[in-house]
């Protein structure tokens, strides 16, 4: 037996009228004008059938504890570390959860179904790895929540950050997290980034680092990542998250460090929400963007994807969990605006950020989990123009969240008009 059956589809790739089959929760056959009976049928109408949104980075612990304890005055990242910092010891597992819960339940209704998140181990209590290990748990059904493990005040600044690391991954925690770039120096950050890595490979995990965080344009921590991932044989297993020094960079020394990470097999995830917002600070005009080189890597091989980042926390006050937003907001910064490379961001909110997470069982093929958002636009770039509704949200071959269309209705002169914005 059946469990559902799509009735004309748009796919990200522009194949129309495409129907999509179901069976025990994956897809088992595409096609048009599939003959099949008896089965629950879902018409979409025409609209973009996308396999769902993935966020690659984000820091679930911190989510929706904006003006906790105080509102980030200055704006910068490292107000907003220090902001974190006094609202740590006040944190309760039970108030992580419901965040979180929170949180998530946005996601899904947005259509987000996979999340990387970091965690900060440099609580001794590990009172945020537990309550995240636990929201995991409870959300799983229908959100797949993975966890890097997040030395947020530095591996060697931080006395226990090595230990409670070691202790968070025992627990359950996926992937290995670093921020070389907040350790005491330059030196001290490649250290970390070798321990770290070493770590990564002896435990067989991934490893996603926030890396070169800064305007600075020195900073080289990008440059260790890629040596260790390709010297420790972590091909396809390390991230580079941020990268926004490589924003500032000389062009000669990009031009040698490109190739490099290629050859490393590193990815990057760049955040523009949170790059444009808190990088460039100190600058006056012009004013720098902070957001990492994207269409440079993404025409090297590498792979990129979008992250949202922070969602009403210390560094970032806005967010809704809707990765259109964030692909939207990272071709604006990126100018990637004709067509292909509108679908390139696109694909770094969705199934480029599958692949850096290592996601089984990802896409629109048979045989891939019957996981997919049906979006109130035609295509992928007028869901990155008008970031609709998502009509309907399916998990395993089963309808978990719904949206009507809506329309605006005009009164003019007397006449009644329905406003969808579509061409
Ligand atoms: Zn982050």
């Amino acid at each position: 037996m059946h469990d559902l059956v799509v009735r004309n589809a748009s796919l990200p790739d522009g194949r129309c009228g495409i129907d999509i089959l179901v069976k025990d929760g994956r897809i088992c056959e595409l096609g048009t004008a599939l003959a099949v009976s008896g089965v629950p049928e879902l018409n979409a109408e025409g609209n973009l059938l996308t396999a769902p949104f993935v966020d690659a980075h984000f820091h679930m612990d911190a989510v929706l504890s904006y003006g906790l304890p105080r509102i980030n005055q200055s704006g910068t990242l490292l107000e907003g570390i220090a902001l974190w910092g006094e609202l740590k010891p006040a944190l309760t597992q039970e108030a992580l959860i419901s965040r979180a819960i929170q949180y998530c339940e946005w996601a899904v209704a947005k259509g987000l179904l996979a999340i990387r998140s970091h965690v900060d181990i440099c609580d001794d209590r590990l009172l945020a790895v537990e309550a995240l290990l636990e929201v995991k748990k409870q959300v799983s059904p229908f959100l797949d929540l993975q966890l890097v493990a997040f030395p947020q005040d530095g591996l060697l600044r931080s006395p226990t950050a090595f230990s409670n690391l070691k202790r968070a991954i025992a627990m359950g925690v996926d992937v290995v997290g670093g921020i070389p770039h907040f350790e005491r120096t330059m030196a001290d950050g490649a250290e970390s980034i070798r321990i770290l890595c070493e770590f990564a490979a002896e435990q067989g995990l991934m490893v996603d680092m926030h890396c070169d965080e800064s305007d600075d344009p020195l900073s080289r921590h990008i440059e260790t990542l890629a040596f260790q991932a390709q010297r420790l044989g972590l091909q396809g297993r390390v991230a580079g998250s941020h990268l926004t020094s490589m924003h500032s960079m000389d062009n000669y020394y990009v031009s040698k460090l490109l190739p490099l990470m290629k050859e490393s097999g590193i990815a990057a995830i760049a955040n523009p929400l949170i790059n444009i917002t808190l990088q460039g600070r100190h600058d006056t005009y012009p004013k720098r963007r902070g957001m990492t080189r994207v269409p440079e890597m993404l025409s090297q091989g590498i792979p990129v994807a979008f992250g949202h980042d922070c969602v009403m926390d210390p560094w970032y006050s806005l967010g809704s969990g809707d990765m259109l937003e964030v692909a939207n907001m990272g071709l604006h910064v990126a100018q990637m605006t004709s067509q292909a490379a509108m679908r390139q961001c696109f694909e770094a909110v969705t199934c480029n950020s599958a692949q850096i997470l290592g996601l089984q069982g990802y896409g629109l093929e048979p045989g891939c989990n019957a996981d997919f958002v049906i979006l109130d636009a035609v295509s992928v770039i007028e869901a990155l123009r008008l970031r609709p509704v998502r009509r309907y949200v399916v998990r395993r071959g089963q309808v978990i969240c719904e949206t009507p269309a809506v329309n605006a209705r005009l009164s003019l002169a007397g006449r009644q008009i329905d406003v969808n914005f579509r061409q």
